[in-house]
């Protein structure tokens, strides 16, 4: 049994599968040949509260509401 997991292509979008052996390793889209770095984490799907929260967040930056500690 191979474990895999499954990423979308930096450069065309598309979903690929990529072995989990080769996680964090540079591989090859098998669609565009593009080169990347696998990464399980590198498409995050948050909820939509701290997606909308997050929105929230940028647009006051934006605006100069709100002033980073660090
Ligand atoms: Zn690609």
């Amino acid at each position: 049994m191979t474990l895999r997991f499954g990423q979308s292509c930096p450069t065309c979008g598309r979903r690929i599968e990529v072995r989990l052996e080769l996680l964090g390793r540079s591989v090859a889209c098998p669609h565009c040949h593009a080169e990347f770095i696998a990464s399980e984490r590198q498409t995050p799907q948050p909820s939509s509260d701290e997606a909308l929260m997050d929105r929230v967040e940028r647009a006051l930056r934006r605006s100069g509401a709100v002033v980073p500690v660090k």
